[in-house]
């Protein structure tokens, strides 16, 4: 960061920093932060500060945002870049929620060239270079239901992740020394081995939709590699080391000091 980004960056922290109370409060509700250390959560209190400044996040419909859910949003929003940083969210402004499920509707060509046109409810969507969309209710329902490997807004910003590189292939753009082939490999077995289990009709410890793509496998285990690690790590043990190693963070070890 050069020296006038990082004046700006020090500036606003100091001027703009999410009140005390205030953190408090959404500090309390998001219980899937238990567990992380306070320099952890300092640093997340700065990130989420950033997020708040550069983003515009608004609701559509009539629906109004409080600054409570603003900071929700914000917060779980800069989890999964707690050790990458903030530039990684950076290209985009708009987080733009719906007060619950939104219609899309998509033209789909299939194997055959014939396309067909398909509505469907979303309750969260990320534009390449473009807004964030989130159902407020989803994001609701996830602050109940996280153990269970659901958040909407991980996944979205897993998928922002995924595009830095252009393409939402599943791969993000990997740190030095992490090695592609690698990933590619081993996020390609657990895929096939997903779809195979869901064609021969056997059960699945993860949800379904990652099985869709691997741009959706890779955001469906982002949401179990922060939500529900253990998973993950009993399950596709290697994919959960890569996912380590790319958000250089240790969801395991918060767990273990969280007492259910
Ligand atoms: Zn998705």
């Amino acid at each position: 960061m050069n020296i006038f980004k990082r004046a700006r960056v020090i500036y606003i922290l100091h001027r703009h920093s999410i009140e005390h109370e205030l953190w408090e409060t959404v500090s309390d509700k998001l219980t899937l932060l238990q567990g992380m250390t306070a320099v952890e959560m300092a640093h997340l209190r700065e990130l989420a500060t950033l997020f708040l400044h550069e983003k515009n996040i608004y609701g559509v419909q009539d629906f109004h945002l409080s600054d409570e859910m603003r900071v929700i949003i914000a917060t779980q929003a800069c989890l999964p870049i707690l050790s990458l940083g903030i530039g990684l969210l950076s290209g985009w402004t708009d987080v733009i929620v719906y007060p619950d499920a939104f219609q899309v509707s998509r033209d789909e060509r299939d194997e055959f060239g014939v396309v067909h046109h398909d509505l469907r409810l979303l309750s969260g969507e990320a534009w390449s270079r473009g807004p964030v969309i989130f159902s407020w209710q989803d994001i609701q329902k996830d602050l109940h239901r996280w153990q269970q490997g659901h958040n909407v807004i991980f996944h979205e910003i897993a998928h922002k992740l995924d595009t830095l590189n252009g393409s939402a292939n599943g791969m993000p753009p990997l740190h030095y020394a992490m090695h592609p082939k690698q990933w590619s490999v081993a996020f390609s077995a657990a895929y096939e081995r997903l779809n195979q289990r869901l064609q021969q009709h056997h059960g699945v410890c993860v949800d379904s939709y990652a099985a869709t793509s691997p741009a959706e496998f890779f955001a469906v285990f982002s949401e179990y590699f922060f939500c529900a690690p253990d998973i993950l790590q009993e399950h596709f043990e290697d994919v959960f080391q890569l996912l380590k190693l790319y958000y250089r963070q240790e969801p395991l070890l918060r767990r273990s000091k969280i007492r259910f």
